[in-house]
């Protein structure tokens, strides 16, 4: 029984907020509300769909108890007590529901073909935003304007819209890693992150780059050139075979050489796809090894309390014959004067 959204979606083709689906050796169900039956019939194609007018879960206990299904599965990480304990009310205690964990995340680790290129044009789209919207970018302009412009753009090129709130944060705000875009105006001698991503189709993309305005001191220079470093070692590091762990190690002791490792203070990347942030983490303690067909970030960073920060982030597909970047925004053109 799957009710995530994305985990619906994956499987069944169905994209609402809400369906619950449930997959057999030789069954697939999709229960829907009637808000969505039309499109569920749609788009859910080989999988029978049921409209429920009253709650989807209860519908899905009492049909699991007529086919006299003995033991389910559900998703434990996306079913709350409440709904558990729902369920287990309407199975009168003869359906046994079981909790797992990551059986269909697992599944999205390795994408096919058609969400290669899916994710290829949230990509593009992402990385053509990005380059009109470097040239509005000068003293003055406000963090929130170059935001709502990022995520105007990519409407208009066609995505469903920005898969996460837009992060554009200059001078001292630069320092904290997930900073929103707020009212600041962008100062002179200020260094700006700008993280971004379309969503198209359901797919995403995730792309960092760091400008800073005027004429950056020896020190800046010397930390941008230090996570640029670290950012082409973490994407040459994604291959087959590579440990994640391996790969956050390659970003961390670029940045360890120069002393920095402490100021990087999160994970080299993740992956990438129907989710933002998705299975693989490529992260110290993450042991699992890279897959050909998996999408993931390279994303090191420096983080300076009071001064600012720098973050460089490609979406890279792990080919089997090396890894593709997949948003090639320059970041060579990292000075604005
Ligand atoms: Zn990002
Ligand atoms: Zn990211």
């Amino acid at each position: 029984m799957v009710t995530d959204p994305r985990n619906v979606f994956y499987l069944t083709g169905f994209r609402g907020s809400a369906g619950v689906a449930v997959l057999g050796e030789s069954e697939a169900v999709l229960w829907v509300d009637p808000r969505y039956t039309l499109q569920a019939q749609q788009d859910a194609r080989g999988v029978e769909v049921i409209e429920e007018r009253g709650g989807l879960l209860k519908a899905v206990a009492r049909w699991l108890g007529k086919k006299k299904a003995k033991r389910v599965g559900f998703e434990g990480d996306h079913v709350t007590c409440s709904q558990l304990r729902a369920l287990e009310h309407e199975g009168r205690g003869k359906v046994r529901f079981e909790a797992t964990s990551g059986l269909v995340e697992d599944l999205r680790l390795v994408k096919d073909d058609g969400e290669i290129a899916l994710i290829r044009r949230a990509a593009r789209v992402t990385v053509e935003v990005f380059d009109e919207t470097v040239g509005e970018v000068r003293p003055g302009i406000r963090e929130c304007d170059l935001a709502a412009e990022i995520e105007y753009r990519m409407r208009r090129k066609g995505a469903d819209g920005a898969a996460f709130e837009t992060i554009v944060a200059s001078g001292p705000r630069a320092a904290y890693p997930h900073a929103r875009a707020s009212n600041k105006t962008l100062g002179k001698s200020e260094l700006v992150i700008f993280d971004l991503g379309a969503i198209l189709s359901g797919y995403a993309a995730d792309m960092t780059r760091t400008l800073f305005l005027g004429k950056p001191s020896a020190r800046t220079v010397m930390l941008y050139k230090a996570v640029l470093g670290a950012q082409r070692r973490a994407v040459e590091a994604l291959r087959p075979g590579v440990r994640c762990c391996e790969v956050d190690s390659a970003a961390r002791r670029v940045l360890e050489r120069r002393g920095l490792a402490k100021y990087f203070t999160h994970s080299t990347g993740h992956g990438v796809g129907l989710d933002i942030h998705e299975k693989p983490r490529l992260a110290k303690t993450e042991k699992t090894r890279l897959r050909a067909g998996s999408v993931v970030t390279a994303e090191p960073g420096v983080y300076l309390e009071g001064v600012g920060g720098i973050r460089l982030e490609d979406t890279v597909l792990v080919g089997d014959d090396g890894p593709e970047i997949l948003t090639p925004a320059s970041m060579d053109r990292w000075i604005v004067s």
